[in-house]
């Protein structure tokens, strides 16, 4: 509850951003701020403390949770890109957005098979970022340990689409 109060109390809120009608969730003033970012970094990976061995984190404000977090639990970091970033052999997975689609990557054979992943990221909304995150991880002969995120955001549906597969959790929901 004190790492709820602290993150929440640095976290900004813009309405109308990128566009009109949406309400843009902002953590930049968190990893601003030395201890609501240790201790936001901290709870993504308690609850699944012992369940996983590596943390995706999604481009871009993925991977700052995932790099901290790592050092924090001693897991290693998958980088999980957007398209055309990765230098060596890639498995990529597309998914619709609003307007238009994106993909992401991952090199494949970068980690152990079997390895436990939990993936991670600054916000859930309709869940396909993550949904694809997952994919890639499978496809890739690795384990999904998770989804983390330090925000859901209810209305969006995110959760529906991914917790009859994986344990999502979150810090803060609106
Ligand atoms: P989804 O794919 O619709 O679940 O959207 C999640 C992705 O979009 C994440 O990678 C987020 O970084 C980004 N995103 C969506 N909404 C917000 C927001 O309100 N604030 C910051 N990032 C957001």
């Amino acid at each position: 509850a004190q790492v709820r109060e602290l993150v929440e109390s640095k976290l900004a809120t813009i309405p109308d951003f990128p566009e009109p009608g949406v309400v843009f969730r902002d953590l930049t003033p968190v990893f601003a701020d030395g201890p609501a970012f240790h201790a936001l970094s901290e709870a993504l990976t308690t609850p699944f403390a012992g369940r996983f061995d590596h943390l995706a984190g999604v481009e871009a404000r993925g991977f700052l949770l995932a790099g901290a977090a790592s050092v924090l639990c001693g897991a290693g970091v998958l980088p999980v890109r957007k398209a055309g970033k990765l230098p060596r052999a890639v498995l990529r997975e597309e998914y619709d957005l609003e307007y238009g689609s994106a993909a992401l990557e991952v090199h494949e054979g970068e980690l152990a098979p079997a390895a436990r992943v939990l993936i991670v990221d600054d916000v859930l909304a309709t869940g396909g970022t993550a949904l694809a995150a997952a994919r890639l991880i499978e496809r890739a002969g690795w384990q999904v340990a998770g989804i983390s995120v330090a925000i859901e955001l209810d209305a969006l549906g995110g959760r529906a689409r991914l917790d009859d597969r994986y344990d999502v959790r979150s810090l803060l929901q609106y």
